[in-house]
């Protein structure tokens, strides 16, 4: 059995503790490798080496922070394939939806090569007789990130690019689901020019994860996960005095109104309802057409496109449409969670429950799954699915389509189709979700924005990527500084004494 160890001072390495998970191919149920889970010793002498070599690479200039950067991407780009096959066969999603993956976290790392124009700090010349000041942006020191396993090379690289690039060290601890990816992109970096303990990469389970929260030298944590998750570790991290940062789970919402071009907003609802099974923390899992035509009009074009969505293992090349879910316990829950939607009084349109795929009856399937007349109390509107599960909820008017998205828990994403631009503004200015998409169902936004949600989304002040991480991964340091002298007669700054 294939065993995945760690990255530590610039190589793999065995794990110590003696316990592991098991890796999945989910596309059969089989376990193709088991990843060592580390322990707390493990997790802090990782710490300490990296905050040893984060000395130098905290001094070493922007600009040669920034080439590490540039390289990366070339190296990126020429493994790209390498890298997809590697997470397709552990997360299970399609070849081409795990090269999206590793674009949209090759994106951030293009960003972070804007380092040394990102990290100019502020400058007032002659705040008072004789007197500058300047503001300067300080790398933390080491910062760490914790990563779930649906974006397991996007995640990481949104994490690593601007902690490395502000000058930090870095402790990534990823999913234990899909490890491979991030100890590729570890060496890649190496490979790059990031001198060694700069990045350590520890896989590891919920003692690893308390072992980076109690680790007095980490300075910031970095998570992304589910939402129980996200505030234990946003609790526990605050409350021993680090910056943290946790995003969590979702349930976007998209509205649909009756002046919507149907056909259009059917496509965009099975690409962001079905895609990557629904592992998507942007996935559209509820439709809300507003008025009785518009729902009726919808169900009649959904049915037929999600009868030819074509759903099976990566392997099967690039016209499968999604694949199977990461493990089986993520397809028991699913599952359950469909059966209790029957059981609440939904009206199950399209049942993915009972999917085989020939020659893979044993992989974590689920087939597309439809509700209609979806209510608030029911669980498969409360909580997050995470499957390819779309769930339709009838409403009468824009002001009660406003109010679900804005009423639920999580405040991620969201979306509205409609050919008219008030409405389009009204819902953009008044719903309390931080990313939101008019007539673009899964509005991700790109690198040089920031990406985030609010309500049970997000924990935190600043968002990931964009000009946020460049503040999440510094610290503000203010200098005022007096020479006595002041300004010289005769100097070229002396004004009055040019007129
Ligand atoms: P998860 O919360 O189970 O795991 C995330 C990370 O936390 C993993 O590294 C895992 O090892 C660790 N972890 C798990 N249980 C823990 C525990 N009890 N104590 C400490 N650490 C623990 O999430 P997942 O299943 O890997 O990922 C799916 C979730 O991530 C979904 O809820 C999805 O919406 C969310 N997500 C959110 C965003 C976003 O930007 N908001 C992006 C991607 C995924």
């Amino acid at each position: 059995m294939k065993e995945i160890g760690h990255w530590i001072n610039g190589k793999l390495v065995a794990g110590t503790s003696g316990r592991f998970a098991d890796v999945f191919n989910p596309a059969t149920g089989e376990v193709q490798a088991r990843v060592a889970l580390a322990t707390k010793a493990e997790l802090d002498a990782a710490v300490a080496d990296a905050a040893e070599a984060q000395v130098k690479w905290g001094a070493t200039n922007p600009q040669k922070r920034a080439r590490v950067m540039m390289e990366f991407v070339r190296l990126i780009n020429r493994d790209m394939d390498k890298l997809a096959e590697a997470l397709s066969s552990e997360h299970g999603k399609t070849f081409p939806d795990a090269k999206g993956d590793v674009q949209r976290g090759l994106e951030v790392i293009e960003f972070c090569t804007g380092a040394p124009h990102l990290l100019k700090g502020e400058f007032t010349d002659s705040a008072g007789p004789g007197i500058d000041m300047y503001s300067l942006r300080q790398p933390l020191g080491v910062a760490a990130g914790i990563t779930p396993f649906n974006f397991p090379a996007m995640i990481p690289l949104w994490k690593m690019g601007p902690a490395l690039a502000c000058g930090n060290a870095f402790i990534l601890k990823p999913s234990e689901r899909d490890p491979s990816v991030p100890l590729m992109l570890a060496a890649l970096l190496q490979e790059a020019g990031l001198p060694d303990g700069v990045l350590q990469v520890i896989n590891g389970d919920k003692e690893s994860v308390d072992a980076i929260i109690d680790n007095d030298t980490i300075q910031a944590i970095g998570f992304v996960g589910s939402t129980p998750i996200a505030q234990y570790i946003y609790g526990r991290g605050c409350a021993n005095g680090k910056r943290v940062q946790c995003f969590g789970g979702a349930k976007n919402h998209m509205i649909i109104m009756p002046d919507a071009d149907l056909d259009q907003a059917a496509d965009a609802l099975i690409g962001a309802g079905y895609g990557a099974a629904g592992e998507r923390c942007m996935a559209i899992s509820v439709a809300v057409p507003v008025g009785k035509a518009t729902a009726d009009g919808l169900i009649e074009r959904l049915v037929p496109r999600i009868e030819k969505l074509k759903v099976g293992p990566w392997t099967a090349g690039n016209d499968v449409d999604y694949g199977p879910l990461v493990t089986g316990a993520a397809l028991e829950r699913v599952k359950g969670l469909i059966t209790s939607g029957v059981e609440q009084g939904a009206t199950l349109v399209c049942d993915g429950r009972n999917f085989k795929l020939q020659g893979y009856e044993t992989g974590f399937f689920v087939g597309p799954t439809l509700f209609d007349n979806v209510t608030r109390d029911m669980d498969i509107y409360k909580q997050e699915i995470f499957g390819p599960v779309l769930s339709t909820v009838r409403t009468d008017s824009y002001e009660e389509a406003l109010a679900y998205a804005m009423d639920h828990e999580y405040g991620n994403g969201t979306a509205i189709f409609t050919r008219d631009g008030d409405t389009a503004r009204d819902f953009a200015n008044r719903v309390n979700i931080g990313m939101i998409g008019i007539n673009v169902p899964i509005p991700v936004p790109l690198a040089y924005h920031t990406f985030g949600g609010w309500k049970k989304s997000g924990f935190g002040d600043l968002n990931q990527h964009g000009p946020d991480s460049f503040r999440f991964y510094t610290r503000t340091k203010t200098v005022t500084s007096r020479w006595p002298s002041g300004i010289k007669e005769g100097s070229a700054f002396n004004f009055r004494a040019m007129e």
